[in-house]
């Protein structure tokens, strides 16, 4: 054929989303996508509905009143933030304008796919560091690293591991990187975790760290696709030459930014899921099912191999209960459970007891 795609682009496989429907059950309980089970905030609805009589004009192209929250509510400079169609496109926008054939993308063994497919389609290398009993492991990491290697990229909390390492693990990660290197911390779950930040005091003190962050969980807003990135100057002028002037719709933009600037919401939220999550993880450890401490908004427990596993995910469909089986991510054994509703979360742990 003449018409031939660039290289890399052939070697992506199409993303795997989580399930929405079994067949033959009408009502199911989904959680398979960490979404957030209690929905958006009713003032990012309220902005969403209104936004509804402006359709018809474009929406900003400068993204600044979403910028303006976000920097008001985190406390960052708008100046250095950067709004996309989901933290997937800042991914993607960071893996063009820095990686390209010859360079190597980093990542964690169990890292998110996404890292994977924008570093292919940016005609770049991926590679894998080992994780250390699904932790990111600083040393492999800077062991993997090598002249070719441009972007790093690490979840803390990591999905699907749902494990997290230490500021001062990740500061040695940064210290250890060389100058024309860029880390990337994706704080997609970062909202989960009290007191935490992401990691910002680190993009402040240095010039090769930089932040992504999504509306997608906490917020409960995947179905607008909103996500935004922080980090130095250089970098966010940098991407925002590569991004869509007019990327993110009007509707987005204002639940966004009514989404953020609801801090008490987000607080409850992230107090019921904690609840919640560390119920279903005393629940499987009692049971004898191992899981590490779990950060972010859903469980992995390990069951005894990937035909146990197997057999929980089969009684949960039947149940109408869609979680994750994650052997695409190499754990054939574990399944990703979202925290779901105080129901739905008792629901589940019922339905693993009975094929125990
Ligand atoms: C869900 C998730 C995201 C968010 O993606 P969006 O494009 O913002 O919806 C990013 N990183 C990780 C690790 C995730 O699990």
């Amino acid at each position: 054929m003449g018409i031939t795609p660039q290289p890399g682009i052939m070697d992506i496989k199409l993303y795997q989303s989580g399930a929405a429907s079994i067949e033959g059950v009408s009502e199911v309980v989904k959680l398979s996508s960490n979404e957030n089970p209690h929905g958006p905030s009713k003032r990012a609805l309220d902005a969403f509905r209104q936004s509804a009589g402006a359709l018809h004009v474009y929406p900003s192209t400068d993204q600044l009143s979403l910028r303006e929250a976000i920097g008001e509510v985190h406390d960052m400079d708008p100046e250095r933030i950067i709004c996309g169609v989901g933290s997937d496109e800042v991914i993607s926008l960071l893996c063009y304008a820095f990686a390209g054939p010859g360079d190597e993308v980093l990542y964690t063994e169990h890292g998110f796919s996404m890292y994977k497919i924008s570093a292919l389609a940016a005609g770049a290398t991926p590679v894998i560091a080992p994780e250390t009993e699904r932790y990111a492991d600083v040393d492999a990491l800077l062991a993997a690293v090598t002249p070719a290697t441009r972007l790093v990229f690490i979840a803390n909390p990591n999905n699907p591991t749902g494990t997290m390492i230490a500021e001062d693990e990740v500061a040695r990660l940064a210290d250890g990187l060389p100058e024309n290197c860029l880390l990337v911390l994706d704080g997609a779950y970062a909202e989960y975790v009290e007191g935490f930040d992401g990691g910002r005091a680190l993009i402040d003190a240095r010039e090769n760290v930089f932040m992504t962050r999504t509306f997608s969980k906490i917020y409960g807003l995947g179905g607008l696709r909103i996500g935004w990135g922080y980090g130095p100057q250089e970098i966010v002028d940098v991407l925002n030459r590569l991004r869509g002037p007019f990327n993110l719709s009007v509707p987005a933009l204002s639940a966004a930014e009514a989404a953020v600037r609801d801090v008490g919401y987000t607080e409850w939220c992230r107090v019921e899921n904690a609840r919640m999550r560390d119920w279903m993880e005393a629940q499987l450890r009692t049971m004898g099912v191992p899981c590490d401490a779990m950060q972010a908004n859903f469980v992995l427990p390990r069951f005894a191999d990937a035909a146990q596993a197997e057999a929980v995910d089969a009684h949960l469909k039947s149940k109408g209960l869609i979680v994750r089986m994650v052997a695409g991510y190499g754990l054939p054994e574990a399944l990703r459970i979202t925290v779901g509703s105080e129901t739905d979360c008792k629901r589940v742990i019922a339905a693993i007891k009975e094929v125990l």
